[in-house]
């Protein structure tokens, strides 16, 4: 009953991706999530619940290099963030997978090229039925055709495309994984997609895509509302003979000959650590000292050009890139990063800021507002790293940096914004306790003592632990990072599949 032939721990980008496609094989597959499934309710589209009321984040806190606590912004069910996330759908450049130089150092290369990943990326875009448009993205590797035709722009956002080519501008559609738009049970392009739960399911997300698909088969089981606490080793040290599990409050252990660890970024370095034991004490797999370090997380500024004149009727706003300074800034041959339009901010949300101000104001003034967000990459650097503390808590040191590489593109975004007409930009940004992009804690590379996983994500130290999720990121490059996980997984999957089953 405890004995499988491969257990996943965590069923979001990674993990979930990883179980669908290991799901095909004859294997017997555990599968095993701390959180349940995230009910179809009509508190999936209302701001209040997801904003305010924090329906839907994870329940605990993490602690700041000071000792504060804080609530991460993050979510524990099935699919993991992907249940939450805008289904930007976005390939790493080919420049990503390089050593880059940026104003504040060198993002490192990766232990993979873009022509290694690519195949990946294609099956991944099919997987998550990404829509995108051709040819129109200078920054874009080779690649097909996308599968699906990109999400037509509504008619104020084609106006603003229009005005920012008049700007010499090269603004491209976002490529987005969105499930039968328009048809009758697919995607009405609402105002409640990033940060919500898709209350039609769709959205192409781990849980609708990957996990419910997987756990149709027979050979596949889900256990929600299961922890993975420890990893337990054999003697030698060199395998990990069984998962520790809090299931119903009662502590147990599973076995299999192969485990897949994909809890996210934070949680999965967390768990190497809290699972030290004789043979590894500062944690499993830790034999670099490297576990929990280079934790990256993306700059990111969301901004909001205003005209107290002109209503903005658009409902799906999401539609719109602009990559012109993400291999170099215009004054400079540094990378500064992109710009998306996002979706609409609701009064709730901008509420959350700055809570006395009256929400029927916070309503006018967003029904006036068009939303982007400007994202940078923030480099690997040691001291920014996962911890777990004595109270078995995860501790969170992270300083930014590329900071100023950051703030010229905010400059430059502000600059392109008053050409576009609005009176006045308003910058808001979640700072350090931002952790929907976190990644990096476990970076891969062929050199063991330089890093965490190999280049197929199985960790140097121990012979049957791989780690599928965005820990193994050695750069956080500055698209957003959720088909790059995929891919590796299905990448990884295709190695296992290949080499152990
Ligand atoms: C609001 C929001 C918007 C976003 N928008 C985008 C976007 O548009 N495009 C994009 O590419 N990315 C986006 N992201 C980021 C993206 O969601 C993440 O990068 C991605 O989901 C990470 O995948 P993962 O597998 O590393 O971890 P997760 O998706 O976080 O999955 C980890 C899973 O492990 C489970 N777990 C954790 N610990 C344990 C344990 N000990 N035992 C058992 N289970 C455990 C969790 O419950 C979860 O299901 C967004 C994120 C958020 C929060
Ligand atoms: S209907 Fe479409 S736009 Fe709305 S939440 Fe679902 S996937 Fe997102």
């Amino acid at each position: 009953m405890n004995h499988y032939d491969i257990i996943i721990i965590g069923t979001g980008a990674g993990g979930g991706t990883i179980a669908q496609a290991l799901s095909e094989s004859s294997a017997r597959i555990l599968i095993v999530e701390r959180g349940d499934f995230v009910p179809q309710e009509e508190q999936n589209w209302n701001p209040e619940a997801v904003w305010k009321h924090l329906r839907y984040r994870a329940r605990e806190r993490w602690v700041d290099d000071r000792g504060r606590e804080f609530v991460p912004y993050t979510h524990y069910g099935v699919g993991g963030n992907t249940k939450f996330w805008g289904s930007v759908l976005y390939r790493l450049r080919r420049e990503d997978f390089q050593a880059v130089e940026h104003l504040d150092g060198v993002s490192p290369a990766w232990p993979i090229d873009y022509d290694t990943l690519a195949p990946y990326y294609d099956l991944a875009e099919r997987l998550y039925h990404v829509r995108g448009g051709n040819g129109v993205d200078r920054t874009e590797p080779p690649r097909p055709a996308y599968p699906y035709e990109p999400v037509p722009h509504a008619p104020e956002m084609a106006a603003i495309v229009d005005r920012l080519r008049k700007q010499g501008l090269h603004p491209s559609p976002l490529p987005l994984g969105l499930l039968r738009v328009g048809e009758d049970d697919g995607c009405i392009l609402c105002n409640t997609c990033n940060s919500f739960v898709c209350k039609l399911h769709a959205k192409s997300e781990s849980d609708v895509c990957c996990v419910r698909p997987a756990v149709s088969r027979p050979n596949v089981t889900l256990w929600t509302n299961t922890t993975a606490t420890r990893l337990i080793t054999a003697p030698s040290g060199r395998k990990v003979e069984a998962v520790e599990i809090e299931r119903d409050g009662v502590t147990d252990r599973v076995h299999a000959p192969l485990v897949v660890v994909s809890c996210g970024a934070v949680n999965s370095a967390a768990l190497l650590l809290r699972s030290a034991n004789d043979k590894h004490p500062t944690g499993l797999a830790n034999s670099s000292g490297l576990v929990g370090v280079r934790y990256m997380a993306h700059l990111a500024t969301m901004m909001q050009g205003f005209h107290p004149l002109k209503k903005n009727s658009t409902v799906f706003q999401k539609t719109v890139a602009i990559n012109d300074f993400y291999l170099r800034g215009p004054k400079t041959h540094y990378p500064l990063g992109q710009i998306q339009s996002q979706g609409r901010t609701h009064g709730v949300m901008a509420q959350t800021v700055v809570p006395w101000i009256p929400l029927w104001a916070y309503e006018a003034w967003v029904s006036r507002g068009v939303d982007w967000l400007v994202m940078s990459e923030d480099l690997p650097a040691l001291s920014n790293r996962v911890m777990v503390d004595s109270q078995g808590r995860i501790q969170l040191h992270y300083q930014p940096n590329n900071v100023k590489a950051h703030r010229r593109l905010v400059t430059q975004t502000k600059r392109i914004l008053r050409r576009l007409g609005y009176w006045l930009i308003v910058t808001h940004s979640h700072g350090n306790t931002n952790t929907t992009h976190q990644c990096g804690t476990l970076c891969f590379g062929t050199d063991p003592a330089a890093s965490v996983l190999d280049p197929y994500c199985r960790t140097h130290d121990i012979e049957n632990l791989f780690v599928v999720d965005a820990s193994f990121f050695p750069s956080s490059a500055a698209v957003n990072p959720g088909l790059t996980i995929a891919a590796q997984a299905l990448r990884v999957g295709d190695h296992i599949k290949d080499t152990h089953l």
